[in-house]
């Protein structure tokens, strides 16, 4: 990554973690066979409007949370009352009781309590600034979670940051703002009857609150307001990934979803200045007995690894384990999430070889689970002049940018 901030560093590689198991997460479990699958379309919905705002769960399963305001802030119950409010507030303990919530001393026969305030300065349990307002709600565990609710393009203004580089060029970032846009929109669609629609790290794209936005990708953000991907005008999720290592492929044979036409995989030449264009790693076999243990696939001893299923782009999409009497298959995306995907950092496994001591060696090439845009070929486009939509229309087949007004920051 080429940023010489140690801080961005460490939640960068944390925020790629985050995206090469976003769905590995979703999907984990084998095989896939049983399992119906998704549908990657979404038609818009008829209210809009409701959509401009994003609920973002920032903490989860707490017992107890403390809330400042840095402005004139307000807090309201379940039924809309306005129950508090004041010029500043100093962390003030919130707690789960069996009928509602405890503010301070105070007992309330609630639900959530919603606290607003000015100039979007709400810090909860000590952690990010956030915009807007926050909901502190009783999950069914009886602890507290703690949801974000802001515009959908103030939550972009933290999420991009992270998800691209405020360096790269700016279509490159305007294209990273519309692809985010749309999976978060996507996500939205999905989830309108759960408590929050997008988590701030592993399962989602990684949010920390404001402190982080910067003015160039809120630039881009502004330049590309409303814009979302569509499909025959219906919504897909914009998947993404940091390197595709020569191809993307299609999201079909990575997870258990229907076939999409903008996700069947294109050719990429873009990419091989990125850091993990290739990669190369050993795993020892008692650490490859392990993991297929932790995660449900034992095996007396790992003798030898086999490639199963391989795409048309080099990905492996199955490993056959040789063990004592039998093989096993385990899904390769699966097999890479679950050894490291640090180190086993794309199904794109070039050469499995025997190394010292017990181990295998494997090369690579990618970073990611290659569906979708490859974000360092959209780097290395955006640096040659290509404009964004041009850029999304070369990883996304067919699909088109669309303007929708009712979801944009007013
Ligand atoms: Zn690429």
């Amino acid at each position: 990554m080429p940023s010489d901030n140690k801080f961005l560093m460490l939640i960068r590689n944390f925020k790629l973690i985050a995206s090469v198991t976003l769905f590995s997460f979703f999907f984990t479990g084998f095989p896939y066979a049983s399992e119906p699958l998704k549908e990657l379309s979404f038609s818009l919905p008829t209210d809009l409007q409701s959509f401009r705002k994003i609920r973002v769960l920032v903490l989860h399963d707490k017992a107890e949370v403390k809330v400042s305001c840095e402005a004139p802030f307000k807090v309201y119950d379940d039924q809309g009352r306005s129950i508090f409010q004041g010029a500043k507030l100093s962390g003030a303990s919130v707690k789960p009781l069996a009928m509602g919530l405890r503010w301070w001393n105070q007992d309330i026969p609630t639900r959530f309590l919603l606290v607003q305030s000015l100039k979007n300065s709400i810090r909860v349990g000590g952690k990010g600034l956030y915009r807007d307002m926050i909901l502190i709600c009783k999950n069914p565990k009886g602890k507290l979670d703690i949801v974000n609710k802001l515009d959908l393009d103030d939550y972009l203004k933290s999420v991009i940051p992270f998800e691209g580089n405020p360096q790269w060029s700016l279509e490159a970032l305007k294209t990273q703002a519309v692809v985010s846009r749309t999976f978060a929109l996507t996500r939205m669609i999905e989830r309108q009857k759960e408590e929050y629609d997008v988590s701030s790290g592993v399962l989602s794209q990684v949010y920390v609150g404001r402190n982080i936005e910067n003015s160039r990708t809120t630039q881009a953000i502004e330049m590309t307001r409303g814009e979302v991907l569509m499909y025959n005008n219906k919504l897909f999720p914009a998947y993404f990934h940091s390197t595709c290592g020569g191809a993307t492929t299609a999201a079909n044979l990575v997870w258990p979803v229907k076939s999409h036409p903008a996700l069947t995989g294109v050719e990429c030449k873009f990419c091989e200045k990125s850091p993990h264009y290739r990669w190369q790693t050993k795993v020892t076999r008692a650490e490859i007995k392990e993991k297929l243990a932790k995660n449900g696939v034992p095996v007396k001893e790992v003798l030898g690894l086999k490639f199963g299923k391989i795409d048309r782009t080099g990905r492996a999409h199955a490993i056959i384990i040789q063990s004592t009497w039998a093989e096993k298959t385990v899904d390769a995306d699966a097999f890479r999430i679950w050894i490291d995907p640090m180190r086993l950092k794309s199904g794109l496994i070039t050469k499995i070889k025997e190394g010292p001591e017990g181990s295998f060696i494997f090369k690579g090439k990618g970073w990611g689970h290659g569906v979708g845009l490859c974000q360092y070929g959209m780097k290395y486009l955006g640096e040659l002049g290509y404009g964004y939509q041009e850029i999304l229309g070369y990883y996304y087949p067919g699909a088109q940018v669309a303007k929708i007004d009712a979801i944009a920051a007013a």
